[in-house]
């Protein structure tokens, strides 16, 4: 079994001071794969006290050294794929094919995206002609915490870390203790990348543990954090007593509106966007809203598109989904789609229970509801499993009614061949991003949301900026 017990402070790997052993368990076959400490109070106080030890430097190196080291981590982090990749499939359960290139090439992405958004980033800029003897200073945050979930691992920790370094703050990274072990490559790249000490730290700590202490931390600054809106309202409510800076990137339940005009292969696209990841990403198209003139024909699509979508252990190469990260999610998911089945949709692919002859290992059935009414507990929580809602509509205008009327607002998504009616319905629907036509948004685009989603942004020059501080400086002499 993998041990890896150390954290990551000050430049060093150090033992536990007050650690408790975790196992984490591989959930393709519920058995221990490795074990790790969860740190406590006297681990937090160490990490943030580097972090705050080393800030001060940090802060007043200048950009373009902070940005030659994200360039050499950039290259580290590429000759290791492989290793993030194994960690990540084993720990959380993403096919390794599918982690090598989305969950290992996301995190790629995420540092290529922040080296060249900071490159051009003016960290100091003139207000304007009228107020020639003023400066905006953009400055760096502080001492952040980064909080980090476990289904798109490597994506979150590449947002955060990649971001805080160039903005120059430092950081404590408590990862999910579902998912250490990529954590725990990635701070070895920090390591090898030649960070000065204490510019980023690791804990590996559960939420009770290091995450309560770093959100109530008295030297921490800011909390980055990505996960739950359980955990990002505790989270914000035990920062509040030292107010400091809380950036949430939360839940979703993402619409996707098909209207009658959509291209053919929008139907199967939006199933299979869903059932992406088992169905475990907070921008999943989960509620599919068809028009009705094309509704049954959409169903039929659906089910069989969900058909072809098979379910394997995540070391299995091949492009299958994995099971779920662990007991407690399959639970949930199960209880669920027999929700789903009691309040009365009609189940048309998959339902409770495993798939046909798997009974070990937490998969689940990539499963499709059609006739589901906007109420219905499947309409209305997010579900982080292959689960599928469809509900048909009339007009456009239901369509964005039925969109918006969910507590979160992360992304939706449009279908439709009229270009017009799209650029409407992206002006209308309340969410932080808007997809249209199967169209990916571009490299360096703002990832965040609105309402329960959250209120941050993370990639590019809008995930840098959410690390700075705006300084107003007046009688600066141009020198
Ligand atoms: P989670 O909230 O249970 O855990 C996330 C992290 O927070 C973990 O590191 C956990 O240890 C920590 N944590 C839990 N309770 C805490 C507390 N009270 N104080 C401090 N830290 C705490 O979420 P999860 O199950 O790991 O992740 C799934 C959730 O993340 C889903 O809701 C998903 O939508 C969301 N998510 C959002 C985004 C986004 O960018 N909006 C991206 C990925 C995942």
């Amino acid at each position: 079994m993998i041990e890896k017990r150390q954290f990551y402070i000050n430049g060093q790997w150090v033992d536990p001071i007050e650690g408790n052993e975790h196992q984490v368990i591989n959930p393709s076959n519920e058995e221990a794969a490795a074990l790790i400490s969860l740190g406590g109070q006297a681990d937090t106080d160490a990490a943030v006290a580097a972090a705050k030890s080393a800030f001060p430097s940090w802060m007043a190196t200048p950009a373009q050294e902070r940005i030659a080291l994200v360039e050499k981590l950039l290259d580290i982090y590429k000759s290791r794929t492989e290793d993030l990749a194994q960690a990540m499939s084993l720990e959380m359960g993403a096919p390794i094919d599918m982690a090598r290139t989305q969950q290992v090439g996301a995190g790629f992405g995420h540092l290529k995206n922040f080296i060249r958004a900071a490159k051009s980033f003016q960290f100091e800029r003139p207000l304007g002609d009228h107020a020639p003897n003023d400066r905006i200073i953009y400055e760096a945050f502080g001492v952040c915490a980064l909080i980090t979930p476990w289904n798109w691992p490597m994506n979150q920790i590449t947002l955060k870390v990649g971001a805080a370094a160039v903005a120059g703050c430092t950081m404590v990274l408590k990862p999910s203790e579902e998912s250490p072990l990529n954590a725990i490559i990635f701070a070895e790249m920090m390591d090898e990348a030649g960070f000065p000490p204490g510019v980023f730290n690791l804990v590996n700590g559960d939420g009770v543990g290091v995450g309560t202490q770093l959100s109530g931390h008295p030297d921490v600054d800011m909390v980055s954090f990505t996960g739950s809106t359980r955990a990002g309202t505790a989270i914000s409510k035990n920062a509040a007593e030292t107010l400091k800076k809380v950036h949430l990137e939360l839940g979703g339940k993402g619409a996707n509106i098909v209207f009658a005009d959509a291209d053919e292969k929008a139907v199967k696209r939006g199933v299979l966007h869903c059932m992406n990841n088992t169905g475990q990403s907070c921008n999943a198209p989960t509620r599919m809203l068809v028009e009705r003139s094309i509704y049954d024909q959409a169903v039929e699509t659906a089910i069989q598109a969900a058909g072809v979508v098979s379910v394997a252990s995540a070391s299995e190469e091949g492009r299958h989904i994995g099971p779920v990260v662990n007991e407690v999610q399959f639970n949930k998911i199960q209880t669920l789609i027999q929700k789903g089945v009691d309040e009365g949709a009609r189940l048309v692919a998959g339902g409770p229970g495993r798939p046909d002859g798997m009974n070990k290992g937490f998969y689940v059935r990539p499963t499709v509801f059609a006739d589901v009414d906007p109420d219905m507990t499947i309409a209305v929580e997010e579900i982080f499993g292959p689960v599928l809602s469809i509900i048909p509509f009339d007009t456009e205008e239901e369509a964005t009614e039925i969109a918006n009327d969910t507590e979160y607002g992360l992304t939706n998504y449009v279908q439709t061949q009229d270009s017009a009616k799209a650029n409407r319905l992206a002006r209308m629907l309340r969410s932080g991003m808007v997809e249209m036509n199967g169209q990916s948004r571009g490299a360096g685009s703002p990832f965040g949301g609105m309402k329960k989603s959250g209120n941050g942004r993370e990639g590019g020059v809008w995930g840098i900026e959410d690390f700075l501080e705006v300084k107003s400086v007046s009688g600066w002499s141009s020198e």
